[in-house]
């Protein structure tokens, strides 16, 4: 059987659907979650539904019993995540799960991204517990964009730090898809390190994309890293974290999350879903 955590999240609810839609009976799939009054819907697809929290070390080893299969999605607590998911490898390998996937970050060992280091140092977890592991090295969710359309909408404009990074974006359903095909597929052929993202894309042909789709004007303006920082602190966000938010774009702007890996594609066996279809889809 097969579980997965984060199933009350975005990506971990897409996952949940994914494995059903592979033809996985319900019966058969476990929703790992830290609030079970949260998932009922998913209990009424006659998905398993068991609290799980990252935090509560007591609450893993039942959670994965008779587990076979584990979806371990990254939990979005940053300076914590590391200990939370080392928790959940070592309930996993007690539990004797066989199969363990992990939702890492694009380029994990080898990039400046501020958020790769804990996902590196969660690699290393898994690697070194011995169970066999597949890991989705995910891209940026082409979601932190469309999420934002009706504020770039409204000032005309996309400002930012990304240069002319390339970004190579997908949508959570596609790294969702692609999870459960790491999952639930043969799992000598799924080990190891998988660099997942979409067709690149700059800020601009972000911008570019948008005005097509909706027929409004929106343009990019590119900033320094300290210009970019000095705005989002004066519309009102502490400094660390409009410093941590401009560090991001400065890792687009030296391609830090861009990737040539046709590795989504191979495993979706298909397209991955365009930036033209996901602001259209967006936008309606
Ligand atoms: P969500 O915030 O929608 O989901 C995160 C999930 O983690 C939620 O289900 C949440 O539970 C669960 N969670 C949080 N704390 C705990 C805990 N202590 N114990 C158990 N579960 C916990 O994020 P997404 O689904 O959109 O993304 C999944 C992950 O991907 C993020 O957590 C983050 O690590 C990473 N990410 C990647 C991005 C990218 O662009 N590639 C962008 C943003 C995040 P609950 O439902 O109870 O809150």
């Amino acid at each position: 059987s097969f579980a997965v955590t984060g199933a009350t999240g975005h990506l971990g609810r897409l996952a949940v659907d994914a494995l059903l839609r592979r033809g996985i009976p319900a019966g058969n799939v476990f929703a790992l979650v830290r609030d079970p009054a949260r998932a009922e819907d998913l209990a009424e697809l006659g998905v398993g539904v068991r609290e799980a929290d990252y935090d509560r070390p007591d609450t893993l080893g039942p959670a994965l019993e008779g587990i076979e299969r584990l979806l371990l999605v990254s939990s979005p607590t940053t300076g914590d995540r590391v200990r939370q998911h080392t928790a959940v490898i070592e309930a996993a390998n007690a539990a004797d799960v066989g199969h363990v996937v992990y939702t890492s970050v694009i380029h994990a060992d080898e990039t400046e991204l501020l958020l790769a280091p804990e996902h590196a140092a969660t690699e290393d977890v898994l690697q070194g517990s011995g169970l066999p592991f597949a890991v989705a090295r995910n891209g940026w969710y082409i979601e932190n964009y469309t999420a934002r359309i009706s504020e770039f909408l409204e000032r005309g404009e996309i400002v930012g730090a990304a240069g002319e990074g390339r970004i190579s974006a997908a949508t959570r359903a596609d790294y969702a898809e692609a999870a459960v095909t790491l999952l639930a597929g043969d799992i000598t052929d799924y080990q190891g390190y998988w660099e997942l993202g979409g067709p690149s894309f700059t800020l601009a042909d972000l911008a570019a994309t948008i005005t097509e789709v909706t027929g409004t004007q929106v343009s990019y303006r590119d900033l320094s890293g300290e210009d970019f920082t000095a705005l989002l602190t004066e519309t009102g966000m502490d400094a660390d974290t409009a410093g941590f938010v401009a560090s991001l774009d400065l890792s687009a702007a030296r391609g830090e999350l861009q990737t040539d890996s046709p590795a989504l594609e191979n495993l979706l066996g298909r397209a991955p879903t365009s930036l033209h279809d996901a602001v259209r889809a967006a936008v309606v």
